[in-house]
């Protein structure tokens, strides 16, 4: 069924050539004819003679059969070319049932990488064998510097960290010294201060600071003591008497 303006094919003389509809009429009994405008004159043609003209498709890179890859959803899935149009596939999809065949747009069909890899495999097994073989010894080996190299710096890391803990041990025992001499020499200096003030004490009663000299031996003690003695206890001088003195 053609319309008023449609392009269709008419066959001439053994070749196809196409034509822009102008008209229909029913011709003796029921023989639909339709005229057409081709080659620069007007033709009444019977009807079952023409066909429709359909433009190649543009996108025909497929045919019937041909193993393709559908946008289908957010992913890609392996489908088969059952019908080709103009401008859309009918594709099944691999693994469906024939209810999910649907025509697609061509832009939603692309070529399946996977068979066009296939057959050049096929031709060098032993080859891509061997490349395949070497590429996972290659990786293998990479992965292998890749974890000697990352014990080798946790080891520099380590062996640095003990080199510190080590200059840090030195310091502290360095400071320990320090300190344990300079307490020393504040015990001495104590024991001295002690010495001093013990030898300014009486050592009659031990106990009271020296204030008096026994005259005329000179030798000194407290008053409170002094005042006893008939005779010095240091060098037994005898007729003593006490005089006080008085610090500077
Ligand atoms: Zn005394
Ligand atoms: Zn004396």
């Amino acid at each position: 069924m053609h319309q008023k303006g449609d392009t269709v094919v008419l066959h001439q003389e053994g070749r196809a050539v196409m034509g822009a509809v102008r008209g229909e009429r029913y011709g003796a009994g029921v023989q639909k004819e339709y005229l057409v405008a081709a080659g620069g004159r007007d033709a009444w043609i019977p009807a079952e003679t023409l066909e429709a003209y359909r433009p190649r498709p543009i996108y025909s890179r497929f045919q019937r059969h041909d193993l393709v890859k559908v946008y289908r959803g957010a992913g890609l899935v392996k489908a088969r070319i059952v019908h080709v149009s103009a401008t859309d596939y009918l594709v099944h999809y691999q693994g469906h049932s024939v209810d999910d065949d649907e025509w697609v747009p061509h832009y939603r069909v692309l070529e399946d990488k996977d068979f066009e890899i296939d057959p050049i495999r096929r031709r060098r097994p032993e080859s891509d064998l061997h490349v395949q073989q070497l590429q996972i010894e290659n990786k293998r080996l990479k992965d292998e510097l890749a974890k000697t190299q990352a014990l080798l710096a946790a080891a520099q890391k380590e062996s640095a960290w003990v080199d510190e803990c080590s200059q840090l041990q030195q310091k502290c025992l360095l400071v320990s010294d320090h300190c344990k001499k300079a307490v020393e020499r504040v015990h001495g200096v104590l024991e001295e201060k002690q010495k001093v003030i013990d030898s300014w004490n009486c050592v009659v009663c031990l106990e009271n600071q020296i204030n008096c000299a026994l005259v005329p031996c000179g030798h000194t003690f407290c008053l409170g003591c002094a005042v006893q003695l008939d005779k010095c206890p240091i060098c037994r001088q005898t007729s003593v008497s006490p005089l006080p003195i008085f610090r500077p």
